[in-house]
């Protein structure tokens, strides 16, 4: 195997995942591919309860892509959203919708701590949003929104929600009872390629997608053509959508609560591990099985630690909370607790290393 991959996305992949790419040239507007999409699309609606009536649309385009057709398309103009914003994709939610001339209010809430759900009732009572837009599992920290005390909150109100499960989906169940409008890609816990990101939503809710002033972005266009045609309205990554394929039959085969246990049994021995060597690790509580931050040890800057990482096989991802000086390491992909210990005892001995030189 080349590099340990320990960035959140794009994650490692099976040699199958990489192979499913090798096909003969074929034109994405015959039958045949037709069904390949058509295969990905039900796959998809697999990993998702309470989704008989719904359809996952697919795109062309990495994650970000995903999410602005479905904030641009869902939200109109008479409509107001507020967004969660407890991290850097959360802020990227907001940022959009303000690209999009939304109608939209940040609720702030700290980065490595639970939101205060009592807090949020009162303000969205308050301000009576027709939307709330979330991050599941906010990549920044690895704090994990909790989605069923959101919606618990948010379904009494009338409000519908939009959540980024880029880094959820494929390793948590996700309900359409609860959230709206799902929406995550193909190279991060689905270990498949980057290139194709997607929203998953019931039809009724697609069919009101219609309010984004991007022609490309528009979700119920997507939708309607690819429902009456089985084709992308533009030219679809063809060989990603393969092993788009084949990374969904393999999750099938893992199954969903077998892709989660591994990655949870990963995160847990990383923590205890980087505990063990004495490190501080974020966030304390409500952190899910993805993504652990780390404060930087005194005196040790990133690249010092990526580059001895990389030598032995292992990218280590930088930090990205202002102000606080921390990497970061994601244990999703194909990797298994083996992986984990191997990256635990080359940061032991760097860390002993150094300890030698002060010494
Ligand atoms: C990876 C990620 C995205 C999407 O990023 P892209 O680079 O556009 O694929 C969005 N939100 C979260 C929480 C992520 O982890």
């Amino acid at each position: 195997m080349g590099m340990i991959l320990l960035n959140p996305g794009p994650a490692n992949t099976t040699m199958g995942v990489k192979l499913a790419q090798i096909v003969d040239d074929i034109c994405p507007r015959e039958i045949e591919f037709g069904q390949i999409m058509q295969d990905v699309s039900s796959g998809l609606l697999k990993f998702v309860q309470g989704s008989s009536k719904a359809r996952a649309v697919l795109f062309g385009g990495s994650g970000t892509l995903a999410i602005e057709s479905c904030l641009s398309s869902v939200v109109g103009s008479e409509d107001k959203i507020v967004i969660i914003v407890n991290g850097a994709y959360g802020k990227r939610m907001f940022d959009i919708a303000k690209a999009h001339e939304k109608n939209v209010i940040a609720f702030e809430s700290d980065f490595l701590s639970p939101i205060d759900f009592m807090q949020l009732k009162v303000f969205l009572e308050s301000q009576k949003p027709q939307f709330v837009g979330v991050v599941h599992s906010e990549t920044t920290s690895g704090l994990l929104n909790d989605l069923k005390q959101l919606s618990f909150i948010c379904k009494p109100l009338g409000i519908k929600i939009i959540s980024d499960c880029m880094s959820s989906f494929a390793c948590y169940p996700l309900n359409l009872n609860e959230i709206d409008y799902i929406v995550a890609s193909s190279n991060k816990n689905l270990q498949g390629m980057a290139g194709v990101s997607f929203v998953v939503a019931n039809v009724d809710n697609l069919k009101k997608a219609s309010h984004s002033r991007s022609v490309y972005l528009d979700l119920k266009a997507q939708d309607e053509y690819f429902t009456r045609t089985q084709q992308m309205r533009f030219t679809p990554p063809v060989q990603i959508l393969y092993a788009l394929k084949k990374a969904i039959e393999e999750l099938c085969i893992e199954t969903l609560e077998g892709r989660y246990l591994r990655y949870k049994k990963n995160n847990s021995i990383l923590r205890k591990g980087l505990l063990g060597l004495g490190l501080e690790i974020f966030p304390k509580e409500s952190f899910g099985v993805i993504i652990t931050a780390i404060k930087m040890p005194k005196d040790i800057d990133f690249k010092t630690l990526h580059d001895t990482c990389k030598k032995q096989g292992y990218t280590i991802y930088p930090g990205k909370i202002e102000g606080l000086e921390m990497f970061r390491i994601a244990n999703i992909g194909e990797i298994y607790p083996y992986h984990i210990e191997g990256f635990l005892n080359i940061l032991r001995q760097f860390l002993q290393n150094l300890v030698g030189e002060n010494a």
